[in-house]
């Protein structure tokens, strides 16, 4: 059946500019890291990201290495686009990056030129498009001069293959160094994609007053700690969980009692909002409006669709800030 995307779909979520840009991103956008591998369903993911556009996420969250194997998420968006999606390219903003182990040899990883725009390159062909909206620079290369990795993502701008670029995983100091570096070269840096949720709020300190600074709009990886920021753990692990499934990244190790706690205290205050933790964890990400949007990850679309309604109480008083940061500690 010929997918049309839900008419109304712009009208509930909400659009911010990325950074001091003229490119506005949806408040939720949905990422690619788990689930769109080789071994996924494909007609799971194929309706989370037609779930996810539905309700007016318009920003798809790739790598070159998201899978398992590397490659396979991106192809696998790729096939959804041709199947479903290529009638709304233009409504789409697609990212990608480069910057973790993508093949073998000393041109694979990190951020030579050499690497970022051959993975590119491979990239676009496994999606079967012309260009990506945002591509990223996956981390900092302690190796390679911070001048040629921002001069690779220079020519990816000029050659059209990217629209936009960004930096991911980058501290303070080489947000500022690779922001000043890209400047001089009449390319402006206009995104930063980071970890940040509740259970993590290194960015508070520094990070984060830089990029309002320099205009850089923040993208939050994530924002529920993997799963652990919902009810999904609280009376053990879930066979069909994250920590089951994978356990590379989230282990049952992760899932101590402290944090359960804490969750537990948290879904206090998530009944007097109205919400699930999932969205109160979302929506105290988004009070913070140096953050253009928050990716989630997803297994399945109904937990998109819950995660979703994040957006309809973003406002916090300042007493229930105070609780939420005397719960965290
Ligand atoms: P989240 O913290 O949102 O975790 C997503 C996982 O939580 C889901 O896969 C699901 O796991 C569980 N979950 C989600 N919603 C619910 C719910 N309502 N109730 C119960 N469980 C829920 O984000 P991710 O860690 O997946 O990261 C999001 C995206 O960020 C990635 O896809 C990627 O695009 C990007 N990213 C970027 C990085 C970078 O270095 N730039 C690093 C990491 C991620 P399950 O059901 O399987 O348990």
């Amino acid at each position: 059946m010929i997918y049309v995307a839900d008419p109304k779909r712009y009208e509930n979520m909400i659009y911010r500019p990325c950074g001091r840009s003229g490119l506005k991103l949806p408040v939720i956008s949905l990422g690619f890291w788990h689930n769109f591998g080789y071994n996924d369903s494909f007609e799971n993911m194929r309706n989370m990201v037609k779930k996810a556009f539905d309700l007016g996420i318009t920003h798809f969250d790739l790598a070159n290495n998201y899978g398992p194997p590397p490659g396979s998420a991106e192809e696998n968006f790729g096939r959804i686009l041709k199947l479903d999606l290529k009638p709304y390219r233009d409504e789409i903003v697609i990212s990608t990056k480069a910057g973790y182990k993508m093949w073998d040899g000393p041109y694979g990883d990190f951020g030579s030129k050499k690497y970022l725009i051959a993975s590119l390159d491979q990239s676009l062909r496994r999606m079967g498009i012309d260009y990506v909206d945002i591509f990223y620079h996956h981390r900092p290369d302690p190796e390679t001069p911070m001048e040629e990795t921002m001069e690779a993502l220079y020519q990816i701008v000029r050659q059209g293959k990217a629209l936009y670029v960004g930096i991911s995983n980058y501290g303070p100091e080489e947000t500022r160094l690779a922001y000043e570096t890209l400047s001089k070269m009449g390319v402006r840096l206009i995104v930063n994609q980071i970890l940040y949720n509740m259970f993590f709020r290194k960015p508070e300190e520094k990070l984060f007053n830089v990029m309002e600074e320099l205009g850089i709009g923040a993208t939050i990886f994530s924002p529920l700690a993997q799963g652990l920021l919902t009810e999904k753990y609280l009376n053990g692990i879930p066979e069909d969980s994250r920590v089951r499934k994978s356990g590379i990244f989230l282990k049952e190790s992760d899932i101590t009692p402290e944090k359960i706690e804490k969750v537990k205290k948290l879904s206090q205050i998530t009944k007097e909002r109205g919400q699930s933790v999932a969205q109160l964890a979302i929506s105290w990400i988004l009070r913070n409006k140096v953050v253009s949007s928050v990716i989630i990850g997803a297994s399945r679309p109904e937990q998109i669709e819950e995660n979703v309604k994040a957006i309809y109480n973003l406002d916090f008083s300042e007493e229930e800030l105070k609780r939420i940061d005397e719960i965290l500690g």
